[in-house]
C-alpha cells in the first residue's frame, strides 16, 4: 500500500505578521530618530457597521503600537459625499499624515470610486487608486493592496523563488483577485484567473502549484481539487454556524475560509489556516505601506521589510 501523503505544512500568518509588524516598528523608529519623521496613518470610517468598527479599532491600535501617528475619523452615517471629500482634501494636505485609508463599504449615497479617486496616490496605502493600480499593472513602483501583498510575502517565505510556478487565483475582485494575479505575474508565475463564469473549476485547480482562493464562499474548494504538494493560500473569511449543534442553535458562529481545510491539508504541501493565515498579514502590510509612503515623502531610502 502506498504511504499516505504527509500532512501539509501550516503557514503561520499570525507569527509572520507579528514579525513584520516588529520590523516596521523598528524601521519607523529609525526614520523618526535619524530623519525626524514619524509615519502617520489616518483611517476614516463612515457609519456604524459593527465589523468595520472592529477593523478600524484594530488598525488604530496596531498603528499606534508600531510607534506611528494614528488618527481615526469617525463620521456619521448621514455624512455627505462633499463633507467626506472635504476631509480627504485636508488629509491630503496634512504633512504629518502619510497614509489615508477609507474603510469600505461606504453608505449607499456616497460614490466609493469618487472617494478613492480623491485620495492622493502617494498616500493611498490601500493601493486602490487607479494610478497605483495602473503602476502595478505596468511594473512601476506602486503602493500595492495589503491583502494580496501579505499573501505574496507568505508565499515567498514558504517557497522562496516563485518563478515558473503555475499559479491560480480564484476570484477577480479589484481588492484581492486582480492585484493578486498582477503580483504573482511580477514574481514570474504563470498565472490563471478563475471566476464565477469559469468552466470546470476543479480541473483548473488541479493544475495549480499555487492556489489562491478569494471567493467568499465557505469551504467551496475541496481536497480532491488540489494538486498533491501544492501551496494553498486561503483569503476567504466566512462566518458560518458553529460546528457544535448546541452552540449553533444558540446562534453561535465560527469563521472558515474558502477552502475545505482538513481535506485540503491532507493533499497540499502547505496551506494557510483561517483564521490565522492571510488575515493578520493585511494590517501588517498596511503599516508597511504607511512606513514606505512616509519614506518616499521624506526622500529617504526605506529599510527592506519583506
Ligand atoms: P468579491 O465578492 O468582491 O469577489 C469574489 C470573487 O469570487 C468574484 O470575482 C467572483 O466571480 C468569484 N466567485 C464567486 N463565486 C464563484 C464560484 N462559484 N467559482 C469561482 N469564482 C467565484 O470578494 P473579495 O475579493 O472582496 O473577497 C473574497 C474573500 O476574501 C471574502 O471571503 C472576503 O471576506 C475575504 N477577504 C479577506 C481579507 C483579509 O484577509 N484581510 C481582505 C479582503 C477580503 P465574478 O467576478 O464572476 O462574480
Amino acid at each position: 500500500m502506498a504511504d499516505a501523503p504527509a500532512p501539509a505544512c501550516r503557514i503561520d500568518g499570525k507569527a509572520f505578521a507579528e514579525g513584520l509588524r516588529g520590523r516596521v516598528a523598528a524601521a519607523a523608529a529609525r526614520l523618526r530618530s535619524d530623519h525626524g519623521v514619524q509615519p502617520g496613518l489616518a483611517v476614516v470610517i463612515v457609519g456604524e457597521d459593527p465589523a468595520s468598527q472592529i477593523y478600524v479599532r484594530n488598525k488604530g491600535e496596531q498603528t499606534a503600537a508600531a510607534g506611528m501617528r494614528s488618527d481615526t475619523h469617525r463620521l456619521a452615517e448621514t455624512t455627505s459625499q462633499a463633507e467626506l471629500l472635504d476631509l480627504i482634501g485636508r488629509l491630503n494636505a496634512d504633512p504629518g499624515i502619510h497614509g489615508i485609508l477609507v474603510q469600505m463599504p461606504l453608505p449607499g449615497h456616497i460614490d466609493s470610486a469618487a472617494v478613492l479617486d480623491a485620495i492622493d496616490p502617494a498616500k493611498d496605502v490601500d493601493g486602490f487608486h487607479v494610478l497605483n493600480v495602473g503602476r502595478l499593472a505596468v511594473g512601476l513602483p506602486a503602493l500595492t493592496p495589503c491583502t494580496p501583498q501579505g499573501a505574496i510575502l507568505l508565499l515567498r517565505h514558504t517557497l522562496g523563488d516563485l518563478s515558473g510556478l503555475e499559479a491560480l487565483v480564484v476570484g477577480r475582485s479589484n481588492i484581492v483577485g486582480k492585484p493578486m494575479a498582477q503580483l504573482l505575474l511580477a514574481e514570474n508565475c504563470t498565472v490563471t484567473i478563475a471566476h464565477s463564469r469559469s468552466r470546470d473549476l476543479p480541473t483548473i485547480c488541479r493544475r495549480a502549484d499555487i492556489l489562491v482562493a478569494a471567493v467568499g464562499k465557505p469551504e467551496m474548494i475541496r481536497g480532491d481539487w488540489i494538486k498533491p504538494g501544492a501551496t494553498v493560500i486561503d483569503v476567504g473569511i466566512n462566518r458560518v454556524p458553529s460546528a457544535d449543534p448546541v452552540k449553533a442553535a444558540a446562534g453561535g458562529t465560527r469563521v472558515v475560509g474558502d477552502v475545505a481545510f482538513a481535506e485540503t491539508a491532507a493533499v497540499a504541501g502547505a496551506i494557510t489556516p483561517v483564521p490565522g493565515g492571510v488575515g493578520p498579514m493585511t494590517i501588517a502590510c498596511l503599516l508597511a505601506n504607511t512606513y514606505l509612503a512616509a519614506c518616499r515623502a521624506a526622500g529617504v531610502e526605506p529599510d527592506v521589510l519583506g
